[in-house]
């Protein structure tokens, strides 16, 4: 037989699937493993925006729609960009997808030419390497690490670029780090990519969470220059609990939103109506409940950091937003826990999810081998459980 696509074969199983099928396989067979794995909020969609969804499939609001989406919904998105950024974009400048996922993909393909170079400063979200590689291009990781509250510095950034760098990837607040850039730190990274000419993707998903009331700078805000270079990512997934109603969006100068729009209606067409239309609600209807959630968030994440700096052998920074938390895992190399030999997080993770029953991602995948990912979307009952298993794990 004839050898399969080149780049489809070489995509990677995700890193956080061994660890993740054994825990599911254990809670199966009935072991209570707490879990701490998954990238979404614990809340419910909250009801108005339910309802919404509820009432278009009674209206019979199912056919398809514009392949970027409902005008309504991409003027709504346009609105909240401008409340929530300061942003100003025309409707027609906003591109829906399926998912915020699906619009970094997209957003590469209508970037990327084969062998283009994309820098992203690590520890960054497994799906950018690999989506980056999907599209032709080839992934620069910068290391950036704790010290530096993993966050890529202008001087790295400048000497990561060659003659082939096409653009950065820039996920603020982060996942997995939870760290946020201000306003400084991106016109010094926004400079760099200005100087070289490069496009920057701005992942933005987790922007309504971010603490202690730190203001939250969309980079594409900072000049009409770094807009135009600025492709913008978001979507309902995380401020409103909506991980599977499937929508995302972008925001793009018009050549490049006209090519993502192009490139959408010959692959997915639109995302589904029915979620749309719930989109629109989530937007423009009350915000009370994001701000509800955040402060949740906000106190969980609390708990949990104190906690973690307290126990021997592990420790974290404070996240300043999205709900992650790394752990720092480096003081338990060397160490038999749970019968196994701790020579990184991918060790730590499985021995703490066999014997300790706690499920946390290893952050091999993300670019950090000696941390872990716990969320915080997860209740405070289980966060408090999941602590008092580690204190005990690291004990025994
Ligand atoms: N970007 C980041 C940084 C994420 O963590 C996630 C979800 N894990 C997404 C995008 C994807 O969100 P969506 O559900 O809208 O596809």
């Amino acid at each position: 037989m004839k050898e399969l696509s080149r780049i489809a074969s070489a995509v990677h199983a995700s890193t956080t699937l061994a660890v993740d099928s054994l825990a599911k396989k254990m809670k199966a067979d009935g072991l209570d493993v707490v879990g701490f794995g998954t990238g979404e909020p614990d809340f419910d969609t909250p009801d108005n925006i339910k309802e919404a969804g509820i009432r278009a499939i009674r209206e019979g609001k199912t056919k398809y729609t514009p392949a970027a989406g409902l005008i309504p919904l991409r003027q709504a998105i346009a609105d909240r960009l401008k409340a929530d950024c300061g942003l100003e974009y025309d409707y027609t400048q906003i591109v829906v997808a399926s998912g915020a996922k699906h619009n970094v993909f997209i957003a590469l393909m209508t970037l990327l030419n084969p062998g283009d170079e994309v820098i992203i400063p690590a520890p960054y979200w497994v799906t950018y390497s690999e989506a980056v590689a999907m599209a032709g291009g080839v992934p620069v990781i910068v290391s950036c690490g704790e010290e530096q509250d993993f966050k890529m510095t202008a001087a790295q950034l400048e000497a990561a670029v060659t003659d082939k760098s096409k653009l950065i990837i820039i996920n603020n607040p982060s996942n997995p780090t939870g760290m946020l850039y201000d306003e400084a730190e991106l016109r010094a990274l926004c400079e760099v990519c200005v100087k070289h000419d490069l496009y920057i993707i701005s992942d933005e998903i987790y922007y309504s969470l971010v603490y202690d009331g730190r203001p939250f700078v969309s980079i594409a805000s900072l000049s009409e220059e770094i807009k135009e270079r600025t492709i913008l990512i978001n979507g309902v997934s995380k401020s409103y609990a909506m991980t599977g109603w499937r929508i995302g969006y972008a925001a793009a100068a018009p050549n490049i939103a006209k090519i993502m729009a192009n490139y959408l209606s010959h692959s997915t067409s639109a995302p589904s109506t029915i979620s749309q239309y719930a989109a629109i609600e989530a937007l423009t209807g009350s915000q009370e409940s994001v701000i509800a959630m955040k402060n949740v968030f906000e106190e969980r994440r609390n708990y949990i950091v104190e906690r973690m700096n307290a126990i021997d052998g592990v420790s974290c920074k404070m996240p300043q937003g999205a709900f992650y938390v790394m752990m720092n895992m480096s003081g338990l190399i060397g160490r038999t826990l749970g019968g196994r030999l701790i020579q990184d997080g991918d060790d730590f993770a499985m021995a703490f999810l066999e014997k300790g029953l706690v499920a946390v991602v290893p952050c091999s995948g993300f670019g950090a081998k000696n941390y872990v990912r716990w969320t915080y979307a997860a209740s405070m009952e289980s966060i408090k459980e999941g602590l008092d298993r580690l204190e005990k794990f690291l004990k025994d």
